[in-house]
Parts: structure tokens; C-alpha cells; sequence
């Protein structure tokens, strides 16, 4: 069964961000929303600077998020690619595209390797 490894879930609010994301680190988040005792993803992202910041972009527009801090850039890379084709990439999900490598790099998702 898919799994995130991520902190969470917690409400998708500022306050509750920044209580809860205290590091300023690469990292990688899922939003979505709770039925229950589970939480379904709905959007699969990652930040190579700020996962705090940018999840302060998404607030208002899901209602629960997930997170995890990364090692490095290419360790969110990596595990963001993994989460988009364990949740079912776009069919499922609302991302509308494979997740792109940081501009500069030749780095390949390590589930389909992407070739451009
Ligand atoms: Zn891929």
C-alpha cells in the first residue's frame, strides 16, 4: 500500500504551519483532506528551500496537509516522484504533470526515468 512518511495530518492554516514546520528545509508535503482515520491525497508537491513557505501558498485551498523535511533537493526530488506514482500520478491526483527536476539538473525520477 502507498505510503507518504510524512508528519501529519494537520490543518492547511498558517498558524498551524508554522507551529508545526519549525525548520526552514527542503522538504516534501501532501494535501488533501481526513475521513476518519485516513488521509486522502489529493496533491503532491515538494520545496528545495522552504517547505514552510510554500505550504503557506496552498492555504485555503485543501484542508489538511502532510509533511516530511528532506536531507537535500535531490532527496525531495526523488521522494516526490515516488509519491506521484504511488498515488496514481495525474489520473488520480490533481497534479496535472510529472514532477519537473530543478532547473540546472539532470536528475531522472528513479520510478519511470523521465528522458527529455
Ligand atoms: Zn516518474
Amino acid at each position: 500500500m502507498a505510503s507518504l512518511e510524512m508528519q501529519g495530518p494537520y490543518d492547511l492554516a498558517n498558524a498551524e504551519i508554522d507551529e508545526r514546520v519549525t525548520q526552514i528545509s527542503c522538504g516534501n508535503y501532501a494535501l488533501g483532506w481526513v475521513s476518519g482515520s485516513t488521509f486522502y491525497v489529493s496533491y503532491v508537491g515538494r520545496s528545495d528551500k522552504d517547505v514552510n513557505d510554500r505550504l503557506k501558498k496552498w492555504v485555503g485551498r485543501y484542508k489538511k496537509f502532510k509533511f516530511s523535511y528532506a536531507s537535500s533537493p535531490k532527496d525531495a526530488f526523488e521522494k516526490e516522484c515516488r509519491n506521484y506514482h504511488e498515488f496514481g500520478g495525474s489520473e488520480k491526483l490533481d497534479n496535472e504533470k510529472h514532477p519537473e527536476r530543478p532547473n540546472g539538473t539532470d536528475w531522472n525520477c528513479p520510478v519511470c526515468n523521465i528522458v527529455d
